[in-house]
């Protein structure tokens, strides 16, 4: 009896120091973080988008990396998890989207203009001041056209606070910037709520992609969210399209819009020029037949 008392005694404290460690962690990491964005240690990676069938590219994703001094190489899922819900990831969501405007500024001006979609958390996109931050930054790029932006809203977070999420999601739209719904299909929106949201874009889970030629019930769901889209006149966009078979059989199911490595892996801006020349000299698609 002694025995168990005592063992439940440490497993308590091994818990508080659990906890307590991974807190010491968690500041530490931020206070890297903030250091990072300071010393500019953050870069947008851009993946392409494009429609399939007819090679035409779409624009680009915008996916953060940390160029660590030390480490390298930082992906995403490695850092952004640590500061979810807290104002840093509103400080570094800023950045991502003035980096992203900047960007598309520039290119404007050598004759390249490239719409780039950002992804937005749902806790900064429910901030104060979302909108007049947004709006302050166009202002700084005056020639980049509202309509060269889109926001990438999870599933999960647009489903969080519906009304609110809603609201600001129409005001994007009343200015011309565009919003998907992005890794859809993992969250547990409901058809009622989807027809209300204001999102002119599903983007399909890769995860349903994957498994599309070995997964029955995978497949039944592509299939059911791009018929939902075109009953409901949104686009729909498949990701992690990474072979030939995953291209052709999406086409085949009427989906044309994809992103994935079978087209191009994410890349520093100034790899991106390159691949556009030679995607539009030779797109790795133009041996697919219809
Ligand atoms: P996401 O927005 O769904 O982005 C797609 C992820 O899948 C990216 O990973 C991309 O590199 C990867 N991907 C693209 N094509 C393929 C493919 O064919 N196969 C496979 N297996 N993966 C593919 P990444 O860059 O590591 O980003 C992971 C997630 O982190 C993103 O998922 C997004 O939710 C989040 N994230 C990335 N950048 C940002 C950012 O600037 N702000 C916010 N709030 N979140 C971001
Ligand atoms: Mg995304
Ligand atoms: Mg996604
Ligand atoms: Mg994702």
């Amino acid at each position: 009896m002694y025995g168990a008392k005592l063992k439940g005694r440490n497993a308590l404290n091994e818990f508080n120091i659990y906890e307590e460690s991974q807190e010491i962690k968690r500041n530490q990491l931020h206070d890297d973080i903030l250091t990072a964005a300071d010393h500019h240690q953050f870069e947008l990676y851009y993946q392409p988008k494009v429609n399939m069938r007819t090679h035409e590219i779409l624009g680009v994703e915008a996916l953060i990396r940390w160029n660590h001094p030390e480490k390298g190489l930082i992906m995403p899922n490695d850092f952004l998890p640590f500061i979810s819900n807290h104002p840093l990831e509103i400080h570094i969501g800023q950045w991502v989207i003035e980096t992203a405007i900047k960007q598309m500024s520039h290119w404007i001006d050598q004759d390249h203009p490239i719409g780039i979609s950002v992804n937005i958390a749902g806790y900064h996109l429910q901030s104060s001041g979302f909108m007049d931050n947004l709006l302050e930054t166009f202002r700084r790029y005056p020639n980049v056209p509202y309509n060269l932006l889109e926001l990438e809203i999870l599933e999960t977070s647009a489903i969080d606070d519906l009304h609110q999420v809603d609201s600001i999601l129409s005001e994007c739209k009343m200015i011309g910037v565009k919003i998907s719904l992005d890794d859809f299909g993992t969250g547990y929106s409901s058809l009622s709520h989807l027809k209300k949201l204001t999102v002119d874009t599903l983007k399909i889970d890769q995860t349903f992609v994957r498994n599309m030629l070995e997964d029955e019930n995978d497949l039944a769901i592509l299939t059911g969210v791009i018929g939902f889209a075109n009953a409901f006149k949104r686009n729909v966009i498949a990701e992690g399209v990474e072979t030939r078979a995953h291209m052709e059989n999406l086409i085949e199911l009427g989906c044309d819009w994809g992103q994935g490595y079978f087209i191009a892996r994410p890349m520093p801006a100034k790899k991106l020029q390159e691949w556009m020349t030679q995607w539009r000299l030779n797109p790795i698609l133009s041996a697919v037949t219809h």
